[in-house]
């Protein structure tokens, strides 16, 4: 049996593995292979394949056979590239050891830099690069690093030596240490290694080797990457693939730099060359946000009003190169890239390359402008966008004509305008976001730790970092709005203050910041509603003509359906009529109809509803003109209705002319053990007929009144809710009917209308067949569908879910994204067997569902004709169901 392949080797113009080998080789692998393959500058290496660690940790954390030769060969194959060998003292090959998963978790996992270094092999670095002071400085990166990383000797021991030392030695900056005080150091590191750890710092090379891919296995298992996961979807299968590669050095004198770039703009778009260095700097350093790096571009130090020079005027040959390297990768991967560079002794190396994040706006311009630049298609324009990312673009800007008090500006880190009480942990911002809360997580600068805050918070800002920052990058990805390296911020962490000027502000404090200008502001600023023109219009116009699924809108009031409409909905699929009926001017009414002991104490109160119940439906024909709108009758339990508290009890009986008693004993009456599976949806129907009555009549006397105003045709779908049982909807169309004919005599006019009914109940889609011999169309209410599926309180389900997600038992929250396999195949059942009896019963679905993209994929593949969702989600809806087209499911 041929050995399986665990290690693929790249560098010197050649790579084992390619581009597409990502779910092998890991996003950094793989595009390391491919960037050698191009014959662009790589520090040659190999990349241990996800495979192993899988295998890994299917077996109790062992490696299958043949990884460590395969290793050890690809290692000899790295010596012969570089001409030098692991271990040799006295021209020893140095390694970085990073991760790299199929998808890009940065600063997830845990990296380890300059190993190989070891009492003897730091004299070889001396040799080589003629300098010891940078040898011992490596040495001592490379302990303090392979410590925290693989021995658990927390960062904080090392700080506090060298404090230390610095005090004793009258010694400020790190720079003023000179290669004398960093060998002491490196002596009084490794004791304390072996202090905290029993066992001395390992000095074999291999044996770090090993130590160091273990760890980068381990970190795939760690908190922080487990949070990350769940956020973007990761599954824990994928695993991480470990990268090996010949270390070069940024930081061995004043013709060496280390930094990060984006091929274009990551917050706009703009078709810009656009990064950071740091001359003399290692690795992390950059995105580690401790010094402020400097523009590579003239355009860029501009932007950002930055005093330090570009890389364009200091290093312009290896600028041109880089410029020179970046229209070859967008040409290559026809997409933005992110990419890692290294400048050693002026000559450039590139350590990674891979599709940038962006924010919403940015991911527009750029799909709009390489389909213009030929460089992709407008269906893969389409593809290119993530539905939910729309979100960022669908929400309210600062007003720019309100009045504003900036008092900080820092960079433009991820745009929007967010507004917020401060917060100075993670752990509180997330605490008070759960709470109902809107915060602003403010610190000196972010780390992978303050994940789950950065998450909870509505915005970010950081004192320190620049643009591509961990604040930066983490905040773009997840769409939150960023100020980063507001310096004039004096944020302290201790007490809870931020000083700015003259001003002091606390915990809780009001601010304002916008994301896309880099001001902070004191107090709440009003926003403006956004304007869906342009990239957004033009996005949206592809994703149109490639989509089957129609998508409506959930919508009651007039202002929701006219968002709606603006969003693109093509009509609605839900008006929920309960909401009307708390209008404080006909609550009264309301309450009224359901004291009342007859039919006829009813009939006199629904009366009074009537006309505005017309009024309503008038409003919303009127705006949805031409296009079908799905009317619910009413559907929750009366006793909803009913006042909840002793004082307005007594108001309610006093306007009804009653006793309070009455009142109570009403409530009592109607109290239900189990409201959600009690009287309510079409059971009142049946039991009250004068209500649907009513709504029926408000309904046909509004679509006439409309239609007389010479308005397109308006199409009333009116939906009949909760059915189990083909006989209550036969019994509701027949009320339905009679009234139709009721007003279309009186009026002299008729409009087209359609009955049918909800199917959110499981015996509903079970006997499909039968109901859809009364049912013009169904639309799956998957949100009582996915409560009475699963026997699930959609109102309770709140207090345990979470356990669920955190623990594995469920993927997503089913009220979220549809429980596909369960109440998906139900929906699939309904679907074929009410299809079956009537081949055009429309079908739709209605339930939260609507709105989320892996929904809206469901409901593509399984044939509905439209999704209903809200207003907001509709331009998300109508992507999603462009994307499930185009996937030619
Ligand atoms: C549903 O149950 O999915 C639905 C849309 O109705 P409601 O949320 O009003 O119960
Ligand atoms: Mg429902």
């Amino acid at each position: 049996m041929p050995q399986t392949k665990w290690v693929y080797t790249f560098g010197n113009g050649a790579a084992e593995g390619r581009a597409e080998m990502k779910n092998l080789l890991g996003g950094k692998g793989a595009n390391l292979a491919e960037m050698s393959s191009l014959g662009l500058p790589v520090p040659p290496g190999f990349t241990i394949t996800t495979e192993v660690c899988n295998a890994y940790y299917d077996n109790e954390k062992t490696y299958p056979e043949g990884v460590s030769a395969q290793v050890d060969e690809a290692l000899k194959a790295m010596e012969g590239v570089v001409g030098s060998r692991f271990g040799d003292a006295s021209n020893p090959l140095l390694v970085s050891v990073r991760s790299g998963a199929r998808a890009s978790m940065p600063g997830m996992m845990d990296t380890v830099l300059n190993l190989g270094l070891n009492d003897e092999t730091v004299a070889g670095l001396i040799a080589v690069s003629g300098d010891e002071r940078f040898a011992y400085d490596s040495y001592r990166r490379f302990i303090t690093m392979y410590s925290d990383v693989v021995l658990g000797v927390d960062h904080f021991h090392f700080e506090d030596i060298l404090d230390l030392y610095k005090e004793d030695n009258g010694l400020i900056l790190d720079t003023d240490l000179g290669a004398e005080d960093w060998k002491k150091l490196v002596v009084e590191y490794k004791a304390k290694v072996e202090e905290e750890t029993g066992s001395p710092f390992p000095q074999d090379p291999r044996d770090q080797l090993w130590g160091a891919i273990n760890a980068v296995f381990a970190s795939w298992m760690n908190q922080r990457a487990e949070t990350y996961r769940k956020l973007h979807d990761i599954p824990r299968s994928w695993g991480t693939a470990v990268n090996v590669q010949a270390m070069v050095f940024g930081n061995r004198g004043d013709d060496c730099a280390t930094g990060v770039a984006f091929t274009r703009n990551p917050s706009t778009g703009e078709k810009a060359f656009y990064g950071e260095f740091l001359i003399n700097a290692q690795g992390e350093d950059v995105v580690a946000g401790i010094r402020t790096p400097q523009n590579l571009t003239l355009k860029g130090k501009e932007d950002n009003n930055s005093d330090l020079p570009a890389m364009e005027e200091v290093m312009p040959e290896v600028f041109k190169q880089l410029d020179e390297v970046r229209t070859r990768l967008e040409k290559h991967y026809r997409d933005m890239q992110d990419i890692e560079f290294t400048v050693q002794a002026g000559q450039l190396y590139m350590l990674q390359t891979r599709n940038g994040k962006r924010t919403a706006q940015a991911a527009l311009q750029i799909a709009v402008d390489m389909v213009e630049e030929d460089l992709i298609t407008p269906e893969e324009a389409v593809q290119r966008i993530e539905p939910a990312s729309l979100d960022q673009l669908l929400h309210p800007t600062l007003d720019p004509d309100a009045e504003r008090k900036v008092i900080a500006r820092g960079l433009p880190a991820s745009p929007g305008a967010a507004s917020g009480e401060i917060v100075f942990t993670a752990d509180i911002a997330e605490k008070k976001a759960a709470a109902g809360a809107s915060v602003i997580l403010c610190r000196l600068e972010t780390s992978p730790e303050d994940i789950h805050g950065m998450h909870a918070a509505t915005g970010i800002v950081t004192a320190r970092g620049g643009m591509t920052s961990h604040a930066a990058v983490v905040a773009r990805g997840m769409g939150r709005p960023c100020v980063s390296g507001a310096g004039e911020l004096r944020i302290d962490s201790k007490h809870n203050t931020i000083m700015v000027g003259e001003l002091t502000l606390k915990e809780g404090d009001i601010i304002t910041l916008d994301g896309g200008t880099g001001e902070i502001m004191l107090g709440s600023i009003p926003t403006i509603e956004p304007e869906l023109t342009g990239n957004f219009a033009k996005l949206m116009e592809w994703a149109d003509k490639t989509r089957r699924l129609r998508v409506r809108t959930n919508a009651e009031t007039p202002a929701d359906c006219q968002v709606a409409r603006n969003f693109g909905a093509e009509g609605i699929g839900l008006c929920r009529t309960e909401h009307m009926f708390f209008d404080a001017d006909r609550i009264v009414a309301v309450r009224e109809m359901i004291l009342a002991d007859s039919e006829e104490g009813r009939r006199k109160a629904l009366a009074k509803i009537l006309p505005m119940q017309r009024q309503d439906f008038t409003e919303i024909f009127r705006i949805m003109s031409g296009l079908p709108v799905t009317i619910r009758l009413l559907d929750p339990p009366l006793h909803e209705f009913l006042p909840h508290g002793d004082a307005e009890m007594q108001e309610v009986a006093d306007a009804a002319g009653v006793p309070v008693s009455k009142l109570h004993e009403r409530a009592v009456k109607l109290a239900e053990a189990n409201p959600m599976l009690g009287h309510r949806g079409c059971r009142l129907g049946i039991s009250y007929p004068e209500i649907y009555e009513m709504q029926a009549r408000a309904i046909f006397e509004a679509a006439i009144a409309v239609q007389k105003e010479g308005k397109d045709q308006v199409e009333p779908e009116i939906m009949i809710p909760l059915v189990g049982l083909r006989k209550e909807l036969e019994i509701l169309r027949a009320l339905v009917e009679r009234v139709a004919d009721e007003v279309f005599a009186e009026q002299g006019a008729r409009v087209k209308y359609l009955v049918g009914t909800m199917i959110e109940l499981p015996r509903a889609a079970l006997r499909a067949a039968d109901i859809a011999g009364s049912a013009d169309f169904f639309s799956f209410g998957t949100n009582d569908l996915t409560q009475t599926t699963f026997g699930l309180s959609r109102d309770d389900a709140g207090a345990f879910l979470g356990t669920y997600e955190q623990r594995g038992i469920i993927e997503k929250d089913p009220f979220v994204s549809l429980d596909q396999d369960g109440v998906g195949e139900l929906v699939a059942l309904g679907s074929e067997r009410g299809r079956s009896t009537r081949a055009d019963l429309k079908l739709g679905i209605c339930g939260e569902h609507g709105g989320d993209p892996a929904s809206v994929a469901f409901c593509h593949r399984t044939g509905l004709d439209y999704v209903s969702c809200s207003p907001f989600r509709v331009p998300i809806a109508r992507l999603a169901a462009a994307q499930a087209s185009l996937k030619g499911e």
